[in-house]
């Protein structure tokens, strides 16, 4: 028993834990002495009547966890043998009266801190107002127009096709961004702009 665990570790020190053997609760362990028993002034409580009031104490060092058993009527086993004072490793199972426990350690966690998204190049940010009918469009709702091979290429409004120009984030942070499917309902609904064949 135990081998396959790791030794103990002083970076796991104050996660060690007893687990019963059946279904039930862990029992955590601090650092120092740990009493065991069934009187409710004991460090780890236990109810199995056949554990004593004061059976006995874990003391849980960087070095190791030591048992002692404190005179208890049924006895402390380590791995079966009967013991007065032991060393208790890993994976070791205890015997309190009927109870068995077996000692384990919460693996510790390394947490990798998550990478911050990289903010998006300003460029992307950049809106266009339309010079006609001064909405703000976002880039990619905009008609393009290349007139040339190494000119500029143009863009132009969805709504009235006039001339859109990059506006400054001062410019257009207090304008809404217009959308093409919001405009086509206003225009079906209230004349805007002019269209143009
Ligand atoms: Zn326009």
């Amino acid at each position: 028993m135990g081998g396959r665990f790791p030794p103990l570790d002083k970076t796991a020190m104050s996660r060690y834990f007893l687990q019963p053997s059946g279904l039930g609760p862990r029992m955590n362990l601090h650092e120092g002495l740990n009493t065991v028993g069934r009187n409710p002034t004991n460090d780890v409580r236990l109810t199995e009547p056949s554990v004593s009031s004061f059976h006995c104490e874990l003391e849980v060092s960087p070095a190791q966890v030591v048992v002692r058993d404190l005179q208890s009527t049924n006895g402390t086993r380590l791995n079966g043998a009967s013991i007065e004072q032991g060393v208790v490793r890993l994976g070791d199972e205890l015997r309190l009266g009927e109870l068995r426990l077996v000692l384990d350690c919460e693996v510790p966690v390394v947490t990798i801190p998550q990478l911050k998204p990289v903010a998006a190049p300003a460029k992307e940010s950049v809106r266009y107002q339309c010079a006609r009918c001064l909405r703000v469009w976002e880039d990619r709702h905009l008609k393009r127009l290349k007139l040339g091979r190494d000119s500029e290429e143009l863009r132009f409004c969805p709504a009235c096709s006039g001339r859109c120009h990059p506006a400054s984030p001062e410019q257009t942070a207090t304008l809404p961004t217009a959308e093409p499917s919001l405009l086509n309902r206003l225009s079906q609904t209230i004349q805007i702009g002019s269209h143009p064949k």
